[in-house]
């Protein structure tokens, strides 16, 4: 704390992961001497600059950029962008320290890192998003590389940022390497990345119900946020036979009991992607749902109030609280699994942990997207394209991966069986760890 004043979220991350490993240290203290943790939360390089740019009116702006480079012990830095007012080092220190092992799991060769800025997208014109990626690059080019560190997309951070930023670097470098992730499907994109995270959680959300001897056919789920995760979750529940109810933005969430199928998705997709819209014109054309608008003063939010078997938060960190999933437990929810990156707060686990409920970190259910970006990675150093369901077999060969090696942790070290926090923090730890020990004190 004396170290990182002020930087509550990365203290929160860290915390978490030192509670979970005990174990493992009681039984390697070599780790312990080797001041591994304490290495850990120290990112290797952590790099701020000013980013200036001219909005549409002339007036000169300035933001802060960010890149935090976490760890390579396993590989590249790898780890997104995400532009959103509320970006601070704190929050891209806690995403950096949680990339690290959720790219552990995946098991593929990858370090972990974030980065973004705080500025804000919303409202902004095509001209001025072009504008501010290109500035933002003109500082990022020096310190990124297909071999040194390779960022992808995040909140506010999708395929036309991507596209603007990859254009930047490749004038700025002159070369076409696969140094962003997330890159257009004819430029060097990976088939089924768009879809990796939300396909991702629901297939290891499938593998968690399989051990429980039950599938997701037919169960009802809550799924919050209405960007890129939230959509390709709703419509893989879609596919497997599952009755999501739920999406949200951060102005409010819509209900709509008969269940959001196919068509309706496509429309969600085309408000949110294309006339970048709000959730509640969802109400116009399906009057039968109900909006609920955000009302930021009361202590939860009624969106986990829903009546539902699973839950899928996928909008952003802190998003599920104590009072939430005692309304989680209160409607007998038997799953829940993070899209985003740590929605749930620490106190609201301990609820869902009493309780046994099923309940998966996001850095092992929603590592699918980092997953097909390190896919996407290799494909680019071939020189080749793989088909999407090549990719598709893939990511869902990594997930079933991921999830039977947190069943392996939770027996190994005798953990909860309901709880795959621990499993997974024990997993990342212990591949990371003997990376760092082989590399020595560097
Ligand atoms: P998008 O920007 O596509 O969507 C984010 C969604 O969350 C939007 O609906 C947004 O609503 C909502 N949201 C953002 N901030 C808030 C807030 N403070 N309160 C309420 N709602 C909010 O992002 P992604 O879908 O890509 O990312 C969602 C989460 O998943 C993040 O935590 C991200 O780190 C994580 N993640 C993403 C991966 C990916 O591949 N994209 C990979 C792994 C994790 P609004 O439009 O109103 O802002």
């Amino acid at each position: 704390e004396k170290r990182n004043p002020n930087e509550t979220e990365f203290l929160q991350a860290v915390e978490e992961v030192i509670s979970s490993i005990g174990k493992v240290l009681k039984k390697h203290p070599e780790y312990h001497q080797l001041k591994i943790l304490e290495r850990l939360a120290e990112p290797e390089r952590l790099i701020s600059f000013r980013v200036n740019w001219v909005d549409d009116e002339g007036n000169v702006q300035v933001n802060r950029g960010y890149r935090v480079q976490m760890n390579s012990a396993l590989g590249p830095y790898k780890g997104g962008l995400r532009f959103h007012p509320s970006v601070n080092q704190s929050i891209l220190k806690f995403l950096a320290f949680e990339q690290v092992f959720k790219n552990a799991l995946t098991g593929l060769p990858l370090g972990g890192g974030k980065g973004g800025s705080d500025f804000n997208p919303k409202e902004k014109s095509d001209q001025e998003i072009m504008r501010f990626c290109q500035a933002f690059m003109s500082e990022l080019y020096r310190h990124i590389g297909h071999f040194t560190d390779v960022p992808a997309g995040d909140i506010g951070v999708g395929s036309r940022e991507i596209g603007y930023l990859f254009g930047a670097y490749k004038k700025l470098q002159n070369e076409f390497t696969g140094v962003l992730t997330g890159k257009g499907p004819k430029w060097g994109g990976s088939p089924i990345r768009p879809e990796a995270t939300g396909y991702g959680l629901v297939y290891f959300a499938e593998n968690m119900m399989a051990s429980n001897g039950e599938s997701l056919e037919g169960k009802t789920c809550i799924v919050s946020g209405a960007g890129n995760v939230a959509q390709y979750a709703v419509e893989k529940l879609i596919q497997l036979g599952a009755k999501p109810v739920t999406m949200s933005d951060s102005s409010g969430f819509i209900y709509d009991e008969e269940g959001i199928d196919e068509e309706k998705l496509e429309h969600i997709m085309y408000i949110k992607n294309v006339s970048r819209g709000r959730i509640k014109e969802y109400t116009e054309k399906y009057s039968k749902a109900k909006y609920t608008e955000t009302d930021s003063s009361k202590d939860f939010k009624p969106i986990w109030e829903t009546k539902a078997d699973c839950a899928f938060p996928c909008a952003t960190q802190n998003e599920v609280k104590v009072k939430d999933a005692k309304n989680l437990k209160k409607n007998g929810i038997k799953l829940l699994a993070e899209g985003a990156n740590m929605p749930t707060m620490a106190d609201a686990i301990d609820v869902l942990q009493e309780a046994k409920i099923l309940y998966a970190p996001g850095k092992a259910c929603n590592a699918g997207g980092v997953a097909v970006s390190g896919l996407e990675m290799t494909q680019n150093r071939m020189g080749v394209y793989w088909t999407k369901d090549e990719v598709d077999e893939k990511l869902k060969n990594i997930m079933k991966r991921i999830h039977d090696d947190c069943r392996k942790t939770i027996e190994e070290y005798e953990l909860n069986s309901h709880d795959y926090l621990e499993a997974a923090n024990i997993f990342g730890f212990l591949k990371v760890a003997d990376a760092m020990k082989a590399q020595g004190i560097v």
